[in-house]
């Protein structure tokens, strides 16, 4: 690894912007780490051009002294679900092989604008359902990260987004997008020892980014620190007329706005997240986590969260459902996949589909389709529309107790590829604390806190009141002063 893909994004913008090297000269870097980490499959499609050229506007601008962008020169990587104009935009699936859309994403646009030039675009989960990478067309991301115990186990990054979270930690991006319904981004940033943000539903536009289900659905940065999380988010987020549900709020000045001083602020700690069968030194983690918010000021208070035994099993209704509906558009007319040779337009149809869909999203759309079905709507969607409100309204009690909430991220380190696929229940438990605060549409980040005796990442996660982005990063950044995470995966690949 070269020295400028170790640095942070924060790093890169002073040192270009002082002087000390050139953003083509980080581009360059990155266009070389890139190529030469195929080995983990992180990205679906390379484009060193576009990191290039922006790089070279970014060099003339500071030649002329305009007034640089917050992200100029930064070499990004942007998760596969977010249209990119002219560049292939598949949502890790066959059926839309080969779809380039002509326009681009709010949020990558808004990076784009600011500067950041685009590395390529990153594996995930198929339409970003799973917890592993492995639901892609594509095939899986592996891991940077492997065991201690020499055996070389090809490891899961997590999922959905995969391919992010190995090119950060990796090295083969300085930043970059993901997406998070039920726990997309939090979960793969824990797995593989960087940061991740999902803010408050609504933060930031939804224009442009594959639907999943849309009443969860959310983008955020991942990237190595808490601050270069700050950076992005606030160059992502902001009301976009074309997003219905995005909020018409000022974007905060996060990055400066950051404060590890947690003097008066209460965290709390949700006693039904004690949960049987996680490792002990998650609770341990847990523990320690507590501590280092209390150094920073904070004061603990056990809070309870009753509805949270029903968060799982609530959004494995909901997203289904929503992402039923969402997915009907791909039915070989629009956009890309179409098999032909069949008599009738129902047989392209229904051709197109079973070619196109993996099993994953198949199963999705099957149990969405039951669960908004005639006979069966009311017992499983209007009821799960309901606890939904209850598991939201356990949150507003508790944040009458509390200023933001400490949990683990999630309840295992990462495992290995294959390990956890023939049994979908056990890989939607990867989720089980990251979905409450999807389903309430509250910010939530997970940021790493140690590591576990097999020399694996472990992420704390911490959940704050709606739109406080800034409290998020806050007890994040208090957490990350102290936690002292420098561990790096050793380069094999
Ligand atoms: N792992 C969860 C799922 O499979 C969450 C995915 C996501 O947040 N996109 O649905």
């Amino acid at each position: 690894m070269s020295d400028l893909t170790t640095k942070t994004i924060a790093e890169l913008r002073d040192g270009f912007a002082g002087g000390s090297f050139s953003a083509g000269e980080v581009a360059t870097d990155y266009n070389a780490a890139v190529a030469g980490g195929r080995a983990l499959n992180a990205y679906t499609v390379e484009t060193p051009e576009l990191a290039l050229a922006a790089a070279d506007a970014a060099d003339k601008a500071r030649s002329s002294g305009d007034t640089l962008g917050a992200l100029a020169g930064i070499p990004l990587g942007i998760k596969d679900l977010f249209a990119t104009e002219g560049v292939d935009t598949t949502a890790g699936s066959n059926i839309l092989k080969g779809f380039k859309p002509q326009y681009e994403s709010t949020v990558s646009g808004k990076l784009k604008a600011a500067g950041a030039g685009m590395l390529g675009k990153l594996n995930m989960d198929e339409f970003a359902m799973g917890s592993s990478n492995e639901t892609s067309a594509y095939g899986p991301v592996i891991s940077p990260w492997q065991r201690n115990d020499g055996g070389n186990v090809a490891l899961t990054p997590g999922g959905s987004s995969g391919g992010s979270a190995t090119a950060v930690a990796a090295g083969l991006a300085a930043g970059v997008t993901g997406t998070d319904t039920g726990g997309s981004i939090r979960q793969p940033a824990a797995f593989t020892g960087i940061c991740g943000i999902k803010p408050t539903y609504g933060r930031c536009s939804r224009w442009g980014v594959i639907a999943f289900a849309s009443s969860l659905d959310q983008a955020g940065p991942m990237a190595k620190t808490v601050r270069d999380c700050a950076i992005m988010l606030e160059v992502m987020s902001g009301y976009d007329k074309k997003d219905s549900t995005s909020l018409n709020l000022p974007v905060p000045r996060y990055e400066a706005g950051l404060s590890s001083n947690l003097k008066g602020k209460r965290v709390g700690i949700p006693r039904e997240y004690r949960i049987d069968g996680v490792p002990a030194e998650i609770d341990a983690l847990w523990d320690k986590g507590v501590e280092w918010l209390r150094d920073a000021g904070a004061e603990p208070v056990e809070i309870s969260l009753p509805h949270t035994a029903h968060a799982l099993p609530t959004y494995y209704i909901i997203a289904p459902a929503e992402a039923s509906s969402n997915l009907a558009r791909y039915d070989g007319v629009r956009y890309g996949l179409r098999e032909d040779g069949v008599k009738t337009l129902d047989d392209m149809y229904a051709a197109t589909r079973a070619a196109g869909f993996g099993a994953e999203v198949k199963r999705r759309i099957m149990i969405g389709t039951y669960v908004l079905s005639a006979g069966f709507y009311d017992a499983y969607f209007t009821k799960a529309q309901k606890v939904r409100t209850l598991i939201k309204r356990d949150f507003t009690e508790a944040f009458e107790k509390c200023d933001f909430i400490l949990t683990p991220t999630a309840p295992s380190a990462a495992f290995g590829l294959k390990e956890k696929m023939s049994d979908p229940l056990a890989m939607y438990l990867n989720d089980v604390f990251a979905v409450p605060a999807s389903l309430a549409g509250l910010p939530a980040m997970s940021v790493p806190g140690g590591l576990d005796a097999q020399g694996l990442p472990l992420g704390l996660h911490l959940i704050g009141r709606e739109l406080d982005e800034q409290g998020v990063l806050n007890a994040a950044l208090a957490i990350e002063e102290r936690a002292g995470f420098t561990a790096k995966a050793e380069k094999w690949w």
